[in-house]
């Protein structure tokens, strides 16, 4: 028997429960790569690769029919692993660095596919985006000044899209909306004319306006979201139209942002063929090719987090489960606020509700609050789930914790695909010192 964690919500099952009540990645028991591993390697990250290409179709397949980039937003997760395999399926990339940018060229990604985004891109960044000719978005004025000075120095025209600010409510926390009239990205849209200007009178040797771009924030549970966004940015590309030549124009890259169900209670969220259907007509009413950036709805789903058991103890009214993964591995319960389920790897005794806590000073260091569990044993295994997004990427030596390891399961066998740090490592940055 196959069970989801927990049951139904997960639609593709490759994080399930074996009969003896373990954990299994695919063919593969949590429990198995955890001894592996040894308690040096703990907590650790695991991947499913089926998962990651599961959520990959999702997209593929919904965008039958419309000429389309997939573009894998890199910063949710950037194992080099991960982004080959992306790579390997037809993704392109979105970039927010130079660090970014060489990874997914070493990575194999095609740059001609790749989105070069930011509101603060230095010169040897553009640089480099010009070189390798990626599409590269307009933030702001001194940001297309800096794009031009890029080309010139290249010698080659730089392909800009302009990142418009499309005044929607993505309906998320504050710290991932992006796409609001006050946000730090994008353009001021009253200043849309200066920015066709400044484009036309640079030269079609310098800049090249390729398109518009929109990124409205992240966590968006609701499709009519991106519908409104969508219909916003497609009165832009008729208004840069009827203004005349804009003979490049050919992308409307409408940004990421898609939530995935961290709850795992049965909520219904959209899927990318729901949040695609919706704007279906828009895409191709305006003939053109349309670029989406998803990173979480991607990867979130397709990884955990998997930490060992310290003990359990009892303050007040409240039961602690103090595990060796701690905000320094994971932080966005720390951060955001945010939820996470954590499901046990293995049986444990009665169940409880128990805080989920690390070792680290400071009482934000949570993985979460008011959890039903099994009555873990120590050393046993508690994984954080969806932890696949925006997790190891945000790790941090904080306490002088250790980035931790990262493992890819694929099918019954598993591999590490990132090793981590030892304390030599964090010891680097003193070499030849005289500290
Ligand atoms: C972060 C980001 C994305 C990816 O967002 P998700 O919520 O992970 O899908 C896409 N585009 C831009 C410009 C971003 O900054």
């Amino acid at each position: 028997m196959v069970v989801a964690v927990p049951t139904a919500v997960n639609p593709t099952p490759t994080f399930h429960y074996d009969d003896a009540g373990y954990m299994v990645v695919e063919g593969v028991r949590v429990r198995d790569i955890q001894d592996a591993l040894g308690e040096e390697a703990s907590p650790f990250y695991v991947y499913s690769k089926a998962q990651i290409s599961a959520n990959y179709e999702a997209y593929r397949a919904a965008l039958d029919g419309v000429d389309a980039i997939i573009g894998y937003a890199i910063k949710a997760n950037n194992n080099k692993a991960v982004v080959k395999h992306l790579a390997g399926l037809g993704a392109g990339a979105v970039l927010v660095s130079g660090a970014e940018l060489r990874l997914a060229m070493e990575a194999g990604m095609d740059t001609s596919r790749t989105v070069f985004n930011g509101n603060g891109k230095t010169p040897a960044e553009l640089r480099a985006a010009v070189r390798s000719q990626c599409l590269i978005n307009v933030d702001s004025e001194f940001d297309a000044a800096h794009i031009a000075d890029a080309a010139r120095a290249e010698g080659l025209p730089a392909n800009v899209l302009i990142r418009i600010n499309p005044d929607v409510d993505p309906e998320v926390h504050a710290y991932v909306s992006t796409g609001l009239a006050n946000s730090k990205f994008g353009i001021r849209n009253s200043h849309l004319q200066w920015f066709l200007d400044y484009i036309r009178d640079a030269g079609d040797d310098v800049l090249r306006l390729a398109g518009v771009h929109s990124h409205l924030g992240s966590t968006i549970k609701k499709v009519s979201i991106f519908k409104d966004a969508a219909d916003i940015m497609l009165g832009f590309v008729n208004t840069i139209r009827e203004g005349g030549a804009a003979p490049h124009l050919r992308y409307l890259n409408i940004g990421g942002g898609l939530g995935i169900d961290y709850e795992r209670v049965g909520e219904e969220l959209p899927s990318p063929a729901d949040l695609i259907n919706t704007i279906r007509p828009q895409l191709l009413a305006g003939g053109l090719t349309v670029i989406m950036e998803p990173g979480r709805s991607l990867v979130g789903n397709a990884g955990a987090l998997v930490s060992r058991v310290i003990g359990v103890k009892t303050n007040g009214s409240t039961r602690f489960i103090v595990t060796d993964g701690s905000m320094s591995e994971l932080i966005r319960p720390a951060l955001y606020d945010a939820y996470m389920y954590i499901a046990a790897t293995e049986p444990g005794g009665e169940t409880g509700v128990f805080d989920v806590v690390g070792p680290v000073c400071e009482s934000s260091d949570f993985l979460g609050k008011g959890r039903s569990l099994p009555l873990p044993a120590e050393g046993s295994g508690l994984a954080v789930m969806d932890a696949g997004a925006y997790c190891h990427v945000m790790a941090s030596n904080y306490n002088m914790k250790r980035l931790p390891t990262e493992v890819l399961v694929d099918g019954d066998e598993w591999r590490i695909v990132r090793k981590g740090q030892t304390y030599e490592d964090l010891m680097l940055g003193y070499e030849g010192l005289d500290v």
